[in-house]
């Protein structure tokens, strides 16, 4: 009796280095792919505005390769712990597969889906595909997890290479009748009244194919500057991967071995090994994560929880949202943000500091802004970085480190390249005032943080 397979995609939207397509596969039965929107299980944090836009396209381009290969992509709505055993009834199923995932609400959602499919006699199984080491994997001598970037990335590069990417397969074999599915469309993940996202499908084509056009394009074109020149905005000398990764469009096996191969070729040696690290710091958000599931909303540093946040000014807030700080940098970056669902590392890190240490507005209040706007937002970087940035995390800038805007933006952005692109009225003759005085509001930050050290 034909028995299918299931494999349930979920941030690893592609077909080639899919562990758990590649299992299914191997029991030589048909396979169904299914994705499952849930926004229903407890501590699933719903998706922001970017991040399902980029899943609409993402979504839809993967089902079009499934069909192209001979196979199905079944959109389901509602909690995955109910969802997948109902389909694996409905269809008739042998086995589940999938790639982990590593937020603490979806592990729950993972652990319980496992044990009550194996209960049933059902083979379930998960593999790893977005993390080059796992991250219980990874421990220092002491057997605890790393709280420090550097000895951690160290202890990674001692560990065995990443395993080789899988091909990509040519064909999926399908069941022969196609089980019931929602419509992508119907699920309303694209905006409409007011449509804003003009400027990501200007900016962006979601799916595998684009994504591995972009990894070779490059690793090809701009690798060998990028020790240079990744800290100007203006360049777009990154490799604008993080979306890609973040739905895991492409893999970070992929990505590690074809920057591996470059390097040997000399010329490209410290630009690629600075781009490997900068895939050590996603790896350290998800590990950091991983052992503290509450990143997102609570600080890593216990002692920030006595921070004298003053009361809310939601007219900063609402200025810091719209790029109208009077801030160049900031106000650019924002604006970059708000019109393309990306911003520029170094100029993410100037907008933290200035919302979290010249406002003094809590750093969660950023993170969710970023969670909505941008569309690579994850679990894992976002909350790290900006609790890195405002002091409370691992490995964190140290409190007093208040990036000062001026001075970063004649650093990285002295011909106003970038300025003019995004906030023009700042590269003019009158251009605004800042909202607060930068000397103070530094100085007001540096006190408050005296009295968490007190208090600690
Ligand atoms: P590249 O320079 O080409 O780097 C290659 C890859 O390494 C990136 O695609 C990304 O996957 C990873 N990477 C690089 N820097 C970091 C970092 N500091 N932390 C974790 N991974 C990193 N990155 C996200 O992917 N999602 C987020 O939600 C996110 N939020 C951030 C919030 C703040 C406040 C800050 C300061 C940084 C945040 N970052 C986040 C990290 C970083 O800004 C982006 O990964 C980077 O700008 C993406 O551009 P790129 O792909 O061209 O990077």
């Amino acid at each position: 009796m034909v028995k299918p397979s299931i494999v349930w995609f979920r941030d690893d939207l592609r077909l080639a280095d899919n562990p758990a397509l590649r299992a299914a596969l191997d029991r030589d039965e048909p396979v169904i792919g299914l994705y499952v929107l849930d926004d229903e299980s407890d501590g699933v944090r719903p998706l922001g505005g970017a991040a399902r836009w980029w899943l609409h396209g993402s979504l839809a381009s993967l089902g079009e390769r499934l069909r192209e290969r001979g196979s199905v992509l079944v959109l389901r709505r509602g909690r995955a712990a109910e969802i997948v055993p109902a389909l694996v009834d409905e269809v008739g199923a042998g086995a589940v597969f999938w790639n982990r995932r590593y937020g603490g609400a979806e592990r729950d959602i993972d652990t319980a889906v496992k044990s009550r499919l194996r209960d049933d006699g059902i083979t379930a199984e998960s593999f790893g595909g977005s993390l080059l080491h796992e991250p219980w994997t990874v421990r220092t001598g002491g057997d605890t997890p790393y709280a420090v970037f550097t000895p951690f990335w160290r202890a990674v590069q001692k560990l065995p290479a990443p395993r080789a990417p899988l091909p990509e397969p040519r064909e999926v074999p399908g069941p022969g009748r196609h089980p019931r599915s929602d419509d992508l469309d119907d699920w309303r993940l694209l905006p409409t009244r007011p449509d804003w996202a003009g400027g990501l499908r200007d900016t962006w084509e979601p799916g595998e194919p684009a994504a591995r056009a972009r990894l070779r394009e490059f690793l090809r074109d701009d690798l060998g500057d990028y020790d240079r020149s990744r800290d100007e905005p203006s360049g777009e000398a990154t490799s604008r991967l993080s979306p890609r990764l973040r739905w895991g469009e492409v893999s970070p096996f992929q990505v590690w071995h074809e920057a591996v191969e470059h390097r040997g070729s000399g010329a490209h040696a410290e630009s690629a090994s600075r781009f490997l690290s900068e895939l050590g710091w996603r790896e350290f958000s998800w590990h950091t994560l991983f052992h503290f599931p509450e990143l997102a909303t609570k600080n890593w540093r216990g002692e920030f929880d006595t921070f004298p946040w003053p009361r809310l000014r939601p007219s900063h807030l609402r200025a810091w949202q719209q790029g109208r700080t009077g801030v160049a940098l900031v106000d650019a970056g924002m604006r970059e943000l708000w019109h393309t669902g990306y911003m520029h590392n170094r100029v993410r890190m100037v907008t933290a500091s200035f919302l979290s240490k010249n406002l003094l507005i809590d750093w969660r209040r950023g993170e969710q802004w970023f969670w909505d706007t941008l569309v690579d937002a994850d679990g894992a970087s976002n909350p790290f970085n900006w609790q890195w940035i405002a002091g409370s995390g691992a490995d964190a800038a140290p409190y007093f480190r208040v990036f000062n805007p001026q001075r970063q933006l004649e650093r990285f952005d002295p011909h106003l390249e970038y300025v003019r692109r995004w906030a023009p009225e700042h590269a003019g003759d009158e251009p605004p005032e800042p909202i607060v005085d930068l000397a103070d509001t530094r100085r007001q930050a540096l006190d408050a943080y005296d009295s968490v050290k007190r208090a600690a």
